[in-house]
């Protein structure tokens, strides 16, 4: 089978055609994503037609697309979305999947569909029950039962536990809240957590023009004091989210991807010893990294295509 897939992240647009579960030729564009959707339309088809030259479009059984928010696959609308993509609630994309290609299309959100990888193509495969964790400049969650992504009602149900509240007096988040796992430790809330240290003045990272976990990286391998000290907090509040995830949705399988994973040791201190705090009732749970941490999405999206023609056709 020949799908298309796209994913519209916050920073960039990754297109790929697939080919039998492979990925066969990819193009990635810039997202400029605080500017909107509609405006990246015509360089992404232009992409995706570049692409596609001198192969069958009629061979393509359809288009996947994935987003960074809460998406009803049913409907193909993106319900809830924050800071990027605003104008995606109010597009039709099945419209322009057809108009500009001329196939069907399926959607659905990113980080349900990198855990719908990882089970189909990746470190998930023999699993059925899994959740996910995505360290990124947000952080993304999803959850599985029986090898099935889970849905509710309003598509919510494990797709925001990046959002549980983990320190009732915690930092304000981008959301209504205070206190949530992404608000406490994320790409985005790491320069406010290390200007907030008490030694913060004294520390390396002072003198740096940007503050992101490459650069606390460097600092914590120096063992410069507030550099560690954040490492710290960070690690503390993801493993209290992977405990939380655990506790909640009682998975065999749990999956830690995101940029923030290359940072060196920490899959080492996310995990080690975590299992004494598992309620025995849960059995044994593993911890596994992304096997394909950068296309974890575009697997979830062939798979997505796959299964929406054999439903369908
Ligand atoms: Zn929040």
């Amino acid at each position: 089978m020949k799908s298309i897939a796209i994913d519209f992240g916050g920073s960039s647009i990754k297109m790929v055609l697939f080919q039998d579960g492979k990925i066969s030729k990819r193009r990635t564009i810039p997202a400029y994503s605080h500017k909107g959707l509609a405006p990246r339309f015509a360089d992404t088809e232009a992409a995706v037609r570049g692409m596609l030259e001198g192969e069958e479009l009629r061979e393509y059984a359809g288009v996947g697309i994935a987003m960074p928010g809460i998406v009803d696959p049913v409907r193909k609308k993106v319900l809830g979305i924050y800071d990027k993509y605003e104008d995606s609630k109010s597009l039709d994309l099945e419209q322009w999947c057809r108009e500009a290609f001329g196939l069907p299309m399926v959607m659905e959100m990113d980080s349900k569909l990198a855990l719908m990888g990882e089970l189909n193509s990746g470190c998930g495969q023999g699993y059925k029950d899994a959740v996910m964790l995505i360290l990124g400049t947000g952080v993304g969650t999803a959850v599985a039962f029986d090898g099935k992504i889970l849905n509710s009602r309003n598509y919510v149900a494990g797709a925001l536990s990046s959002h549980i509240i983990i320190n009732m007096d915690g930092d304000q988040c981008t959301c209504p809240n205070s206190g949530c796992l992404e608000a406490t430790a994320s790409g985005w809330a790491l320069e406010r957590l290390v200007r907030s240290q008490p030694e913060y003045i004294a520390s390396g990272l002072a003198g740096e023009d940007e503050i992101n976990f490459r650069i606390l990286e460097k600092w914590y391998l120096k063992q410069d004091k507030t550099a560690v000290s954040v490492l710290k907090k960070c690690v503390k509040a993801w493993r209290t989210g992977i405990l939380n995830l655990i506790h909640a949705y009682d998975p065999e399988l749990v999956v830690l991807s995101g940029a923030i994973m290359n940072f060196r040791g920490l899959y080492q201190m996310l995990t080690e010893g975590l299992d004494r705090f598992i309620w025995d009732c849960c059995g044994h749970v593993e911890i596994k990294r992304a096997e394909h941490p950068e296309d974890s999405v575009l697997y979830g999206l062939y798979h997505l295509v796959k299964n929406f023609m054999t439903v369908y056709n």
